[in-house]
This record gives C-alpha cells, sequence and structure tokens, in this order.
C-alpha cells in the first residue's frame, strides 16, 4: 500500500514517535511525505520515504494530486488545529479529495494508531479491490 504522512511543525516529533512505534508495519508498504516530515521520519526510522515539496511550498497539493489518481492508500496527515497555517488552502483540498476519493484519513495520532493496527490486520485490503477494478467499494 501507498501510505503519506504529512505532519505541521508542532506534531512532527509526534509523526517521529508514529514512525518509530509502527515501523515494522510501515517497513512493509510504500511511504510519501512532505519535505521536512519525510526527512524527519526517514532520519529516524531509517525507512525509505519519498519527499515530495514541504506542504507551504506545494507538497500537499502533491501528494493531493497522487490522490485524485488513486494512487494513495491511506493518509496520515497530523494537523495542528490551533496554529494558523499559511496554506490552509492546501490543508482543506488535501482533506476534501481524501474524502472524494474514500481514502482512509487520520488527521490525529489516536485514528492514525487505529488505521495502521486496521493496515496490518488487513482491513485496508479493499483497496486493492480498487485498485483492480477501479471501483468504489460499495459501488457509489
Ligand atoms: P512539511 O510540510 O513536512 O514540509 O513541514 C507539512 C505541512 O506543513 O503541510
Amino acid at each position: 500500500m501507498k501510505i503519506a504522512l504529512i505532519a505541521h511543525d508542532r506534531k512532527k516529533e509526534l509523526m517521529v514517535k508514529l514512525a518509530l512505534a509502527y515501523q515494522p508495519i510501515l517497513a512493509k508498504h510504500e511511504l510519501f511525505a512532505t519535505g521536512t516530515t519525510g526527512l524527519k521520519v526517514a532520519e529516524a526510522t531509517g525507512l525509505a520515504v519519498h519527499r515530495f515539496k514541504s506542504g507551504p511550498l506545494g507538497g500537499d497539493q502533491q501528494i493531493g494530486a497522487m490522490i485524485s489518481e488513486d494512487q494513495l492508500d491511506l493518509v496520515i496527515f497530523l494537523r495542528d488545529p490551533l496554529a494558523a497555517q499559511p496554506h490552509e488552502p492546501d490543508v482543506t483540498a488535501l482533506i476534501r479529495l481524501s474524502d472524494v476519493y474514500e481514502i482512509p484519513l487520520a488527521t490525529n495520532i489516536g485514528t492514525a494508531e487505529i488505521l495502521l493496527r486496521g493496515l496490518a490486520a488487513g482491513f485496508a485490503d479493499f483497496r486493492e479491490i480498487v485498485h483492480e477494478t477501479d471501483q468504489r467499494p460499495l459501488s457509489f
């Protein structure tokens, strides 16, 4: 599966802790990230991470473009709800596209843990069906 990792500045340490804790699960998948988040995760875990531009410089939009091509299967976006972001429209667009394409999306650490455990248990396997048939799992 292809997983995107994005963390706003005050959530980056949390993202690194998450990636370290779930390193064995993440290691079985293909990782993509915005620039700084990807660098920190790669340095801390040794995992290979495809890094896009930094979020405020277009990284969120690059990840959004992957979602719109059905090229991402799961998004962990540790956003900071207590700080204004210069690229707020991009943040909103990324969340919106995840909903448009029915991509499992976690915006906080609690949901992120459940998603990663669910991924390890095979609960995201429906994404393979989407890839094979190019259909929504519930035929909307
Ligand atoms: P960054 O981008 O990982 O490059 O900091 C994340 C963001 O702020 O959207």
